[in-house]
């Protein structure tokens, strides 16, 4: 496994086989080519589907030991290889090296969930003498694996992103084709490596690495697909659904997320978390801190905090042990927002800091009182941008969040019970986190959007089920 400028190759029915066409993979930082990786064409793609239905049935062969064993010990292997993943990760989507390690860590985590969660795969007795006609049988569900999942994840978290379809896959005795984003592919191939050497039978998995509209194309219409899961943007999983036919699919895509400030113990804590959820990878997080939202009484004393506290990132090389915010996965990105920033001035709202941008890193910014039709307000940023906005009561709050496209997760801070209650009941929401930021994640977790946040959930034990097919058995005694 290596980071430098090498020709990468596709891993296919367990073999690494060579591409025809490549692409010059380049740091988002620096701009070097730091990999050479193929293309892969349409025979490409239906040779990997051919192998991946050869690994089901092998997939289907091992006991949930033998799959809990080989997930273990790809955990015991990313644990080894900390350092080197996490370096990877720096150079392809410039992942400050603290943060890189930070999602090496609950890659691994992950991967034990999931290897936890393959002994504990099982259906019920179904009580069928309470039907009239059901007197004098017996039945039992059991869950059964789908076959070949085509896996579909973007460039943010390839690591552990991929690591919620894979391990919940394995675990229950599928076969994955994983397409990476095509900024990401080395981490996909760095797992490849690591589940070849934990044992992972051949055809289990295999990653096609080349153009979304190419390969994935080909993958959410072949019929031997049986389940997509996709991780990305509403455009593009919007259009994977109408293509998927009778498939199943699961949806995780952007957020604008919001948190409400409307009563706290601790301001300044408060304050610290917000930077944390606002800032983390420059924004580029589908639960980051978009919009937040301050009861009037406290809003200045918070700006104060946490402009304070938003003063004291670093930016600069990913590779810089002491960096937070690097370069956006592209200038183009960093543009774009650079024009929501001039938008949002031109319309007289107030920059309180920040705003400038340096190439592709886009520094810090904190806008104040933007009104709900900016697009900092309500489009999905994915850039080191937010909305701090003051409100007088408390159904406004609620309201002011629920006005949004999006709904994956939200944050709620208040010190009165009835209010977090309230808040769980009318925010519209996968998730509602109470007495913290919207950006807060375990991996067992139901995760999970509504609205144009998507559709089905992640966490190792939810993805099970979505991965497997329940099936049902009578007995006539
Ligand atoms: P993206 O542009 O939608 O790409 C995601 C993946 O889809 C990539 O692998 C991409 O390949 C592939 N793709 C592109 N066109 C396709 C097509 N026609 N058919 C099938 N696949 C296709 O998203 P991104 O920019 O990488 O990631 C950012 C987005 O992901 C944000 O909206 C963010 O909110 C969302 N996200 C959501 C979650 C969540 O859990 N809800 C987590 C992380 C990120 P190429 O790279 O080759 O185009």
């Amino acid at each position: 496994m290596t980071t430098n400028s090498d020709k990468k190759r596709l891993y296919i029915g367990g073999e690494w086989l060579e591409g025809n066409d490549h692409y010059d993979l380049r740091s988002p930082y620096s701009g070097k080519v730091i990999a050479q990786v193929p293309l892969a064409e349409k025979e490409t793609v239906l040779k990997a589907i051919e192998c991946a239905e050869q690994g089901a049935k092998e997939m289907k062969k091992l006991t949930a030991l033998e799959r809990s064993n080989i997930l273990e010990r790809a955990a015991g292997i990313f644990k080894e290889r900390l350092e080197e993943c996490a370096l990877i990760l720096a150079k392809e989507n410039a992942k400050p090296l603290k943060a890189a390690r930070g999602e090496i860590l609950r890659t691994i985590e992950t991967y034990k969930f999931a290897a936890e969660e393959a002994k504990r795969i099982h259906g019920e007795t179904i009580p069928m003498d309470a039907a009239k006609n059901g007197k004098g049988r017996f039945a039992y569900t059991k869950r059964e694996p789908l076959g070949v999942i085509a896996a579909i994840t973007p460039f943010n978290f390839p690591f552990n992103l991929a690591a919620h379809k894979l391990g919940p896959a394995f675990a229950a005795g599928n076969s994955v084709i994983l397409k990476p984003a095509s900024q990401t592919p080395l981490s996909a191939l760095a797992a490849a490596g690591i589940f070849e050497e934990a044992g992972l039978p051949k055809g289990a998995l295999n990653v096609v690495t080349g153009k979304g509209s190419v390969v994935g194309d080909i993958l959410v219409t072949d019929p031997r697909i049986k389940m997509v899961t996709f991780t990305g943007s509403v455009e593009v999983g919007l259009g994977i659904k109408e293509r998927a036919g009778l498939k199943k699919v699961t949806l995780e895509l952007g957020s604008n997320s919001a948190v409400i400030i409307d009563s706290a113990a601790d301001l300044d804590a408060v304050a610290q978390r917000c930077v944390e959820g606002s800032f983390a990878y420059s924004g580029q997080v589908c639960i980051s801190v978009q919009r937040i939202y301050v009861q009037e009484d406290i809003y200045e004393s918070f700006l104060q905090k946490f402009t304070e506290k938003t003063k004291q990132l670093k930016f600069g090389d990913p590779e810089s042990e002491d960096t937070d915010l690097s370069a956006l996965i592209s200038i183009n990105e960093a543009k774009r927002v650079e024009g929501w920033i001039e938008s949002a001035r031109n319309a007289g709202t107030e920059i309180a800091y920040g705003g400038q941008r340096t190439g592709a890193v886009l520094h810090p910014t904190i806008i104040k009182n933007a009104g709900s039709t900016q697009e900092v307000s309500c489009q999905e940023a994915f850039a080191p941008i937010v909305s701090v906005n003051s409100y007088k009561t408390w159904d406004e709050a609620i309201d002011l969040v629920n006005d949004s496209l999006y709904g994956l997760q939200a944050g709620v801070y208040t010190t009165s019970m009835p209010k977090a209650f309230d808040a769980v009941e009318r925010l519209e929401v996968g998730g509602v986190i109470v007495n913290d930021i919207p950006s807060f994640r375990v991996d067992h977790m139901p995760y999970g959007g509504v609205k144009n946040s998507g559709t089905g959930r992640e966490g190792i034990k939810y993805s099970v089920e979505e991965m497997t097919e329940l099936k049902l058995a009578v007995f006539t005694l």
